[in-house]
């Protein structure tokens, strides 16, 4: 079973050790999943600061 990790810095969902999109470290300890399509007509994307579609955790801890 893969378990998917979220970015500490840009929330970004990944399976390794560091966050593809910006290196950061990652967190097993993440609650919510949000899919972003097209950020720019994402309110929620805005609100969070993402400016990439991708998919990114609610929280990480
Ligand atoms: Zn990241």
């Amino acid at each position: 079973m893969i378990s998917l990790k979220a970015c500490k810095s840009c929330r970004s969902i990944s399976e390794g050790a560091k966050c593809p999109r910006c290196g950061g470290e990652t967190s097993r300890e993440w609650q919510g999943y949000l899919v972003v399509i097209d950020p720019e007509k994402s309110e929620i994307a805005r609100k969070m600061g993402i400016h990439a579609a991708g998919r990114y955790a609610l929280r990480v801890k």
